[in-house]
């Protein structure tokens, strides 16, 4: 749920959202999401006093998130006292990374103090869609390589062999990896630090620039991907140079991670744009062939909520819509952690 004018905080909307469940409707848990775990968290967790106090220590690595993820679950918590709350953490699902992957080449005092090594966004997601694509491709989970795209105003991708994730795109914070509707994504450092060096801008003007001023925003003007293609399609140059730089990136990256997965069985496209924009999905995959991805036309084109194929029949590597279910899987994961039947 977003935050509109009727819900000017998270709190307010997590309030609007208790009041709107019907009476009668019993809540025997709270699935709360939590976008950043740190390196503490990597597990589903009862929240306590005591969570609370070392999630409000992680805030400063995702300020965007944790302060809003936990003025929910002040709210919740002050609502409803009298059953369990459990935080479920996008960062998770990424703990499997190994140092190769996760580690950053800063000084190590440095990183260490910080805490800055890549952690990884989405993972609810990611986890989900895996293994739907799982389930749908057969055979051993040990042997399967899925590249998973969540493709919304925020984006990223994911590696997953034998259905443990072994690298993604966003890193420190969900502003790296690919081209998205407001943030940059990978970004030279160099630009950052010459820009701060200069009388351009100050820190705060810095952040505001890389996650609410860039990506597709700053190519075309727009944010909206409908809006995007459709002015592609009418001709618009900026749109179109916007839709080339937003592809190639997400190109690269399924490259990227087919070699460190050693190919590719199943790529899975989610989120706003991966399961809606079938434009979209056609540029992502251009040119793959040579790694046995491609997408039939008609099996694109064709619109539903349920997962489905959109290769054709006897690809080497199957791809995959699957539309996510975050929510779904939080409350999945809280429930396997109370051990309450759904
Ligand atoms: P968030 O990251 O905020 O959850 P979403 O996953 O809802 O974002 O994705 C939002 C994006 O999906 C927007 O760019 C929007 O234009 C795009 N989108 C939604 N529906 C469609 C559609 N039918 N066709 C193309 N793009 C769509």
């Amino acid at each position: 749920m977003g935050t509109g004018e009727d819900t000017p905080t998270h709190g307010d909307a997590i309030t609007q959202a208790l009041e709107s469940i019907p009476s009668g409707v019993v809540i025997s848990a709270v699935g709360h999401r939590v976008v950043h775990g740190g390196e503490k968290f990597v597990d589903p967790t009862v929240i306590t006093d005591d969570v609370v106090s070392a999630l409000e220590k992680i805030s400063p690595l995702a300020p965007l998130h944790n302060p809003a993820n936990l003025e929910g679950i002040a709210v919740a918590r002050a609502a409803l006292p009298d059953v369990p709350h459990v935080a479920v953490f996008d960062t998770a699902f990424h703990h499997t990374l190994s140092a190769a992957a996760f580690t950053i080449p800063l000084p190590e005092e440095i990183s260490e103090s910080e805490g800055i090594r890549k952690y990884g966004f989405h993972g609810t997601s990611h986890q989900y869609v895996s293994r739907v694509a799982s389930t749908l491709l057969g055979g051993a989970l040990e042997d399967q390589r899925i590249i998973t795209l969540h493709l919304g105003n925020g984006s990223s991708v994911a590696a997953i062999r034998g259905g443990k994730c072994i690298d993604t795109s966003m890193g420190f914070t969900p502003t790296s990896g690919l081209v998205m509707g407001t943030r940059s994504g990978d970004l030279d450092p160099g630009v950052l630090t010459h820009l701060l060096g200069g009388e351009h801008m100050n820190v705060s003007q810095a952040q505001e620039m890389v996650t609410q001023h860039s990506g597709l925003l700053a190519l075309t003007g727009s944010s909206d991907f409908r809006e995007i293609t459709s002015r592609a399609n009418g001709g618009d140059e900026r749109a179109l140079l916007g839709l080339e730089v937003w592809a190639w990136r997400i190109r690269h990256y399924i490259g990227a991670y087919a070699a460190l997965l050693g190919g590719v069985d199943a790529l899975v496209f989610t989120g706003g744009i991966g399961e809606n924009s079938g434009e979209g999905r056609l540029l992502a995959t251009k040119g793959l062939e040579f790694l046995g991805i491609s997408v039939d036309p008609y099996l694109n084109s064709r619109r539903s909520v349920e997962p489905r194929t959109i290769s054709p029949s006897q690809s080497e590597t199957s791809v995959f819509v699957i539309p996510t279910r975050e929510e779904f899987e939080i409350a999945s994961q809280t429930a396997a952690l109370l051990g309450t039947s759904r």
